[in-house]
């Protein structure tokens, strides 16, 4: 293509909106526009990557034997009650009324609509098992669309979906997935690292997650050097043992006038904070409509404990809870139940609250914690002998917690999610009755696996992986171009005419080659072509009296100077590898 022709707005200077390298460089190599919070144009470079990505995702999903279908973006909402995610996913689903005043939504996911095509269709075991796909986009209305493409509201998924006869089924299918995610990452040219996940409100038994570790990611995984890996939400370690006085006192109040923070407490009791117990209080709302029309049901309240240098884990909470809503308690309910502000709560003496227990805690003696009375905390608190409530893990490991696998300190990561594998088993197929005959003749459910991969954070996670302070340097599989064609000055005929059959030779051995025949000086097209990211450059200029064109390698600066006629078949070398 003659980028005089093409429309490939680059810029100068950086977006003052930008926050993260992948976001300001898409921006200023002209890939992408903004038309609203989360929601992007892709222009011609960033839909050419873009397509490339959906390619080889293509590729590698019809390689599992995936078949692609298309389904629709606009569903019913009585599809999405029968499994309970209108209500569960209503904070992020696009819900909307047709004019005959029927609930619709934008899909955010399709487990519904893939298992509602499913109990129509599959009737026998001889069908199975089934892997179907699509690229397609996905509505959410995310709480902080960000970041350019990293979170929006509007983008493009592969989801596929398996249906099987059993859990041994499903293992097969997971396991075609795992590796086909694997071949696509590693063809986009990511680094990236596999975690355990946790399923959130997808449900099902295992999942794993595909991360790119980086400054930009909005997740935390946590990783050891002997191979475990977990997402934050998810992750386990153990803790170092901590010596704690053997005083025998009984809990003691003292004035602890305006201390609100941990760091605080502890500098003013002249302890380090893991001497201190946290509290953290949740409300879980009573479900709707629960005491009758009208009659006021306060909420249940949750004290959390954990260590003063510790933090609670809202997914393992979640799950402690049994999946039930909660958000933190509000002040008020926080006064009734404790008679105190939230600075200074602790376990005794509470009313009518269920308290959990972080299991660090396990067989602490002598800490310091609130006193349920404003501006006063408790010394000499022993759990067990002064109070009781649930064990169970609920924090947030920490970067040096030992690996409970091996023992080695762990480290915590930010880090992009680009896939998620779910083993979902029979949640959604029971739900909607999605049965088939087994051999035998009787009905059995459908067991089902759902996978993900967004388009747009491969790549904004190749972006962040790949660049340098002059732009960006993606890895030639997902690259807009091949190779930039550049002559220094096309007022010289000579550097004019070889660049003109240059081109056509490059075009004619199958190189996707950009030509930059803009009437420029050549340190702009230079600038440009670092900025969008080509990864080879052909320079006709300088060297052309002694038949050489100059060639530059954008990711490892290599220089080379190549004849004219072998050139085509040096990029095309260059491209394979
Ligand atoms: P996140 O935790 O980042 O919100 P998720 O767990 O909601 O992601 P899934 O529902 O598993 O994501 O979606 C599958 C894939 O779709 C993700 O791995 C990610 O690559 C992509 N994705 C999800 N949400 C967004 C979004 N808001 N913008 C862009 N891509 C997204
Ligand atoms: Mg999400």
């Amino acid at each position: 293509m003659r980028w005089s022709q093409l429309f490939i707005p680059t810029l100068r200077e950086d977006p003052a909106e930008a926050e993260v390298a992948s976001h300001r460089l898409l921006l200023r190599a002209g890939y992408i526009r903004q038309l609203a919070a989360g929601v992007y144009s892709y222009l011609y470079l960033g839909q050419r990557s873009a397509l490339k990505i959906m390619q080889i995702i293509r590729e590698e999903m019809d390689r599992i034997g995936g078949q692609e279908l298309y389904l629709p973006a606009l569903h019913p909402a009585e599809l999405w009650r029968e499994t309970g995610r209108w209500e569960q996913m209503a904070a992020t689903m696009f819900q909307l009324k047709d004019h005959g005043g029927r609930d619709l939504c934008l899909g955010m996911t399709h487990e519904e609509v893939m298992t509602d095509l499913a109990r129509h269709e599959l009737r026998s075991y001889r069908q199975l098992p089934q892997i179907w796909y699509q690229i397609q986009v996905k509505f959410r209305d995310e709480a902080r669309p960000k970041s350019g493409l990293m979170r929006l509201r509007h983008f493009i998924m592969k989801d596929s979906y398996s249906f099987d006869l059993d859990d041994a089924g499903l293992d097969v299918s997971y396991q075609k997935h795992y590796e086909a995610y694997c071949r696509i990452f590693t063809r986009c040219g990511l680094t990236y690292q596999i975690v355990e996940a946790h399923s959130g409100a997808m449900g099902g038994s295992q999942s794993h997650e595909f991360m790119v570790i980086s400054p930009a990611g909005e997740d935390r995984v946590v990783t050891c050097a002997c191979g475990y890996a977990a997402n934050l939400e998810k992750a386990r370690a153990g803790v170092a043992p901590v010596e704690d006085s053997l005083d025998s006192a009984k809990p003691e109040i003292f004035p602890t006038p305006n201390i609100r923070t941990i760091e605080e407490l502890a500098a003013f009791a002249g302890v380090a904070p893991r001497f201190l117990m946290k509290s953290v209080a949740y409300a879980i709302p009573p479900p709707d409509g629960a005491g009758g029309e009208g009659k006021y049901r306060p909420p249940q309240l949750v004290l959390v404990l954990v260590r003063g240098d510790h933090e609670v884990n809202e997914a393992k909470l979640s799950e402690a809870l049994g999946g039930a809503a909660f958000r933190p308690a509000h002040p008020e309910e926080i006064r009734q139940a404790f008679g105190a502000d939230p600075g200074f709560l602790g376990p005794l003496g509470a009313k009518d609250v269920r308290i959990l227990i972080d299991e660090a805690l396990r067989g602490r003696r002598n800490l310091i914690t609130g006193a349920n009375r404003d501006h006063h905390h408790l010394r000499y608190v022993t759990p067990e002998r002064d109070f009781t409530g649930e064990y169970t893990d609920l924090r947030a490991v920490s970067s040096g917690d030992p690996c409970l696998e091996c023992g080695q300190p762990v480290t915590v990561s930010p880090a992009i999610e680009v896939g998620h594998i779910f083993k979902l088993g029979r949640r959604y197929a029971e739900a909607m009755g999605a049965r088939v005959l087994d051999r035998d003749g009787h009905l059995v459910t459908l067991v089902m696996g759902s996978y993900g991969i967004g388009v747009e954070r491969i790549l904004t996670a190749a972006v962040e992986q790949h660049h340098d302070k002059l732009g960006i340097k993606l890895p030639r599989s997902i690259a807009p171009f091949q190779v930039v064609l550049t002559p220094v000055n096309l007022n010289d005929a000579s550097i004019c005419q070889t660049s003109e059959s240059l081109y056509q030779s490059l075009q004619q051995a199958g190189c996707e080659v950009l030509y930059d025949d803009r009437d420029e000086r050549a340190g702009v097209k230079f600038n440009d072509a670092d900025l969008i990211g080509v990864p080879l450059r052909l320079t006709v200029g300088r060297k052309l009296a002694e038949g050489l064109v100059e060639a530059l390698d954008r990711s490892s600066a290599e220089r080379q100077d190549v004849t004219i006629p072998q050139t085509p078949a040096w990029v095309r070398s260059r491209s394979a590898s």
